[in-house]
């Protein structure tokens, strides 16, 4: 049975990750340090003779007993205001916490995939974005320290490629949606549905006419799957070119949930990317991946989700009003 580790396990995407390596038959070790996952996302899997969960901080020394044939590094806060909350956690986990993970993939000869971002494109300046543009960050901006940590990342990762001839893969993650997404991380998904469904009106950071691609969580996680079985070691995209603006979004979003509710408008956070759009040209080419569940399948199952949760996990949102996080 092939080994692999799968970092930040009970989070957005490495909970679906957990499954879906469970359902091709791996024997899947989970870590994570819970600052931003819940282990209710993985708690069906306890019981799987296959699956074990490591509580641990992958910015400290990372041990994992007997061989790993694959490592998924997808430990990290991934929200803007997560970032805010937490900047330090997230320039360690992603600058120290991927030395420990190359460090261990080398020990253990294993081959390691590592999330990136289409955040270190920054706020871009070519659209739609390829691999080989280089980005627009602002170093010391809101997002500095989720972009530069995971460019970094990606640095560390090619530095341990070329030097050490390790199996490493990169994706560059655009935004994703779907089931088990935390309601309260402030993204424009779970904050809309959970203020349809609270009742409340839908806010809309800027004018709105900023842009961007929204990709459902099982194509990301097919397109993931893909590329580490590939034999591509430099990164990809993956994400959903189809591109909205969250104006429309949320005229979507209203008629999908039946909410009474208006639209208002609240100041645009700093350095907030004006638009993105991923270009998959490559891995069309090298993975023969394309997105393939259209944005109102994808939201229908991912309002399905957010209904079944409790009306006091609705009203437990630790983050309400989001502006104090912004600024
Ligand atoms: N946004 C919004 N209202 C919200 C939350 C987010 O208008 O309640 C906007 C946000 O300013 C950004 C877009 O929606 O322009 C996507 O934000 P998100 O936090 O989901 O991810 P990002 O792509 O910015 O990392």
């Amino acid at each position: 049975m092939k080994r692999v580790l799968i970092t930040g396990a009970a989070g957005f995407l490495g909970s679906h990750l957990c499954d879906r390596f469970i359902n091709e038959g791996f024997y899947v070790i989970g870590m994570d340090n819970l600052i931003t996952g819940d282990l209710k996302n993985i708690a069906h899997l306890f019981k799987n003779e296959h699956f074990e969960f490591y509580h641990h901080d992958v910015t400290k020394f990372v041990h994992v007993p007997g061989n790993l044939d694959y490592i998924l590094h997808f430990a990290s806060p991934a929200s803007p205001i997560d970032y805010l909350k937490i900047p330090i956690q997230t320039l360690k986990v992603g600058s120290l916490g991927t030395h420990n993970l190359l460090g261990l993939a080398k020990a253990k000869n294993a081959r390691i995939l590592i999330a990136s971002t289409s955040e270190v494109y920054g706020d871009p300046l070519v659209h739609p974005q390829t691999e080989d543009y280089y980005g627009n960050v602002n170093t010391i901006g809101p997002r500095g320290v989720y972009d530069e940590a995971k460019r970094f990342q990606e640095s560390l990762t090619m530095a341990y490629h070329n030097f050490h001839g390790l199996e490493t893969r990169i994706v560059r993650i655009f935004n994703t949606y779907g089931p088990k997404m935390r309601l309260n991380d402030g993204r424009v998904i779970p904050a809309f549905m959970g203020q349809a469904l609270r009742g409340e009106d839908l806010t809309i950071f800027g004018n709105g006419t900023q842009t961007r691609s929204f990709c459902y969580v099982d194509d990301q996680i097919e397109g993931i799957f893909k590329l580490l079985m590939s034999d591509y070691h430099l990164p990809v995209n993956i994400g959903n070119p189809h591109e909205i603006t969250i104006n429309d979004f949320a005229k979507e979003i209203i008629k999908l949930t039946g909410t009474n509710q208006k639209i208002i408008y609240k100041p645009l956070p700093e350095n907030d990317p004006l638009q993105r759009q991923p270009d998959i040209t490559l891995a069309k080419k090298i993975l023969n991946w394309e997105p393939k569940v259209n944005r109102e399948v994808g939201l229908q199952k991912t309002f399905e989700y957010f209904k079944t949760l409790s009306a006091e996990e609705l009203q437990k949102e630790e983050h309400k009003d989001f502006s104090k996080y912004i600024y």
